[in-house]
């Protein structure tokens, strides 16, 4: 019997792999003419200062609308691209595109930064600062607005040529974002070796943080710890106005999440930004609050 059971166990199993295999062949050819075409598209997230309800800065998110029939969202298809030598060229393009649109709304009058996402892999790329350093030298954005995204896991490395060159990235005034931070590694040494300057709490605490007091602790003691290292905080994953309350309570200084608005393809984002201008705070935020 028990036999029976491990062989249903491992058909089962190589069933899912197969699943999980052709998922990602489907996806790397739908990616493959996706680029070729240029149906990647990229949007931008708001990420909002709470004492002040303004825009501080955007977070692009790359998004597969056009000729994608199996509907693959960021969280499939990113990790398959991780998997390839894709990832450079992807990356490549986002960093361009995200510096090009952040100049864009810097001449429309909004002076704010922009965060993008990087992949382990593509740090460990010789030539990754040059293309950081060629999207900047194009667009004519500076250093100081552009931000870059890493998980915990990439800051661990002892690998001393991906640590030089995000020294030489910070040296150029490039902030450096900790992602889904207090999901990783709980060895902080890094955050003060590679002069981290933001940590964005994951969204599974803010979810829980009016909910378990667990969550609620580590929030709040994630937020004295990068006080007094004089590091920015920014909660992911706001999607009600108590969350974003007693995140403020809490002296959370930034906030991004489906409470303020989803990712926004370029114009969208100006357009929101322009509005937001004209109040001089966020609208959606005076009309949570009359109600
Ligand atoms: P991330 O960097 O942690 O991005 C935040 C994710 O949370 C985004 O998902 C965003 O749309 C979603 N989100 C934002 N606000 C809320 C909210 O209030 N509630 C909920 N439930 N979700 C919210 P998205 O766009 O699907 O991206 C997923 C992940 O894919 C990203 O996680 C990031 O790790 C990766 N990714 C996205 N774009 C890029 C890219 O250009 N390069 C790389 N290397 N990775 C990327
Ligand atoms: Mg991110
Ligand atoms: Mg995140
Ligand atoms: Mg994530």
């Amino acid at each position: 019997k028990a036999k029976q059971s491990g062989k249903n166990k491992y058909h089962y199993y190589s069933e899912s792999l197969h699943t999980e295999y052709m998922k990602s062949l489907n996806v790397l050819n739908g990616l493959k003419d996706a680029l070729s075409e240029g149906f990647l598209d990229l949007y931008f997230q708001p990420q909002i200062n709470l004492e002040t309800n303004k825009i501080d800065s955007a977070e692009a998110l790359l998004r597969w609308n056009r000729g994608n029939p199996y509907g693959f969202n960021p969280d499939d298809f990113i990790p398959v691209i991780e998997s390839t030598e894709l990832i450079h060229d992807i990356g490549a393009w986002v960093i361009q595109e995200a510096c090009r649109a952040c100049k864009k709304w810097h001449e429309q009058g909004h002076h704010i930064s922009i965060a993008v996402n990087v992949s382990a892999l593509q740090i460990t790329r010789f030539n990754f600062y040059s293309i950081v350093e060629d999207a900047l030298k194009e667009s004519g954005l500076d250093a100081n607005f552009l931000e870059i995204e890493l998980t915990e896991h990439v800051l661990l490395t002892e690998n001393m040529e991906v640590r030089s060159r995000l020294k030489a990235l910070k040296d150029l005034g490039i902030k450096l974002a900790i992602d889904d931070f207090g999901t990783g590694y709980s060895n902080m040494n890094y955050l003060t070796r590679l002069r981290v300057d933001v940590l964005k709490l994951d969204k599974s605490f803010i979810s829980e943080i009016n909910v378990s007091k667990d969550s609620r602790v580590i929030v709040t003691a994630i937020i004295e710890m990068a006080n007094v290292l004089g590091m920015q905080v920014i909660a992911e994953g706001v999607e009600s106005i108590i969350q974003r309350n007693t995140l403020r309570e809490l002296g959370c200084g930034l906030g991004q999440g489906f409470l303020w608005s989803k990712a926004l393809p370029n114009l969208a984002l100006l357009a929101f930004l322009d509005s937001s201008l004209k109040s001089g705070y966020l609208k959606v935020l005076d009309d949570y609050e009359q109600s």
